[in-house]
């Protein structure tokens, strides 16, 4: 049996106050003094860690908001003398998006690497938009295997990138089909380009530092190929460079290394794929096709060019078609390429890579369902280190939390963490899918629900069909 794939992992402690949702506030003038005070039974022992946070406080900036909003307390005082109330600054945080609740679920993975635990049961919507309109399949018909979560049986969650042959044929009992060259990874996630708006220089070393550790890779555009250092070789494995439309070839030293290449979509793209498969035949090319209106067009066309080995689909930092009025969503575009691609019989040659708007590990294991083979993330490794999503160094001002100032051990120690949550929670759910490798999970929707299908289903019949405005 294989090693196991293992990401190790560390505490890391955040840097600031956290701001968390919830906080008590207690009307102390009339108290009681009860001699079992509710407060002494708080099982989160949340009003004792308030006494020291104040004491340690240097200055007052940050409130205690660590309650975890089980109204214990606040029912149980004998005079009612305590109440529950939301953070202000916690509602402010994150784009619409990137919500308060994705932001601080991601802060306390890359403290913990800790799989998520609400307590008391699911409380969001029933559904909503986005990823939040599709469910996994968990139920036991599907044969949940608790066996792989707790390390007794294995699931897979590697993958290969990289065109895949149609059909073998052997002869004389050898294979007789030539092989493309792939690239293999162990788990379905890489380091995409950060926006422009959002890109540290500093943070760039601590990134590759985090693609060694997890075993992945990251992209980086050409122009940066000065994080490579002084032994160029060291590192190429992990890293996968970005050549824009009008970037010079990387050197012939540099290509005949790699492993994986990206270029920007456009009309040479052929052009480009034969000058670098000239350099190295080996070298696998993936195609940075950004889904505005031709998007979806775009990549269906791509696969059908046997010269293409893996498509990259780049949606908006939200998950939106990029331009559009009315813009798809990455998952239901995602969908759309994948079942065209299944339909003409070709889905299995080229390897699909989706990034924007995964901002949650639940987000990577439907984003694979729907049709991805691999997904990229770049801004949920920003909110790892401490970010709100505040757009301040977008806009041009100070950043409140003091992205600049972050050490190489907190940086690399908080991201990897993220990932290895992320690994953990796709092994949750593909185990208790009754999945045993990631690359079967990728376009499962026999898996999965959705809720537009349902709706149509049932209400079809009688309402039509519903109209999106
Ligand atoms: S509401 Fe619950 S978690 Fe919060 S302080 Fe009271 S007992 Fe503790
Ligand atoms: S200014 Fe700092 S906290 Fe705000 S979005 Fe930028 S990196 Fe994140």
């Amino acid at each position: 049996m294989p090693k196991k794939y293992h990401i190790e992992t560390k505490k890391v402690a955040p840097r600031l106050p956290k701001i968390g949702k919830f906080g008590i506030v207690d009307w102390h003038e009339d108290c009681a003094r009860c001699h079992n005070c509710v407060k002494k039974a708080c099982v989160y022992d949340r009003y004792r860690q308030e006494m020291e946070y104040i004491k340690d406080l240097d200055e007052f900036n940050a409130m205690f908001f660590e309650c975890m909003g089980c109204f214990s307390c606040v029912q149980k005082c004998t005079k009612g003398l305590l109440a529950l109330t939301v953070n202000p600054e916690y509602e402010r945080m994150g784009n619409g998006y990137f919500t308060p609740d994705i932001i601080l679920t991601t802060w306390n993975q890359a403290e913990t690497a800790g799989i998520p635990v609400s307590g008391a049961g699911y409380r969001g919507k029933f559904t909503g938009t986005g990823f939040d309109s599709m469910w996994t399949d968990m139920s036991e018909i599907v044969r949940p295997t608790r066996d792989g979560i707790h390390g007794r049986e294995y699931i897979s969650t590697s993958v290969d990138i990289g065109r895949k042959p149609k059909l073998l044929s052997f002869e004389d009992n050898r294979l007789a089909t030539a092989l493309p060259p792939l690239v293999d990874l162990p788990a379905p996630i890489i380091i995409d380009i950060f926006p422009e708006k959002y890109q540290f220089s500093h943070l760039m070393p601590m990134l590759l530092a985090v693609a060694v550790k997890t075993g992945t890779m990251m992209i980086v555009g050409w122009e940066q190929n000065g994080l490579l250092g002084a032994d160029k070789e060291k590192h190429l494995s992990n890293i996968i460079f970005y050549l824009g439309k009008d970037t010079p070839l990387p050197t012939p030293e540099i290509l005949k290394k790699s492993r994986l290449i990206e270029i920007a979509d456009n009309n040479k793209t052929e052009q480009r794929i034969k000058e670098i498969k000239a350099v190295n035949p080996e070298l696998v090319v993936a195609v940075r096709v950004e889904l505005d209106s031709h998007g979806k067009e775009r990549s269906i066309e791509l696969a059908r060019n046997p010269i293409i080995e893996v498509i990259h689909i780049v949606s908006d930092m939200n998950g939106n078609q990029i331009g559009a009025e009315k813009p798809e969503f990455i998952k239901d575009m995602t969908r759309h390429i994948h079942t065209s691609l299944v339909k003409s019989g070709i889905r299995d040659e080229v390897t699909i890579i989706a990034s924007g708007g995964i901002a949650l590990a639940e987000h990577m294991a439907k984003e694979i369902i729907c049709g991805a083979d691999v997904i990229a993330i770049n801004m949920p490794l920003l909110l790892a280190l401490e970010c709100r999503f505040c757009a301040n160094c977008r806009d041009g001002f100070a950043c409140p939390a003091k992205i600049e100032n972050i050490t190489a051990q907190y940086g690399i120690g908080r991201m990897t963490n993220l990932i290895a949550a992320w690994h953990d929670q796709l092994i949750e759910v593909m185990g208790a899918m009754g999945i045993r490798e990631a690359r079967r999970l990728r376009g499962e929707t026999g898996r999965a629900l959705f809720f537009d299908d349902i709706e149509e289903e049932i209400f079809g019949r009688l309402f039509g069909k519903r109209i999106r405005v």
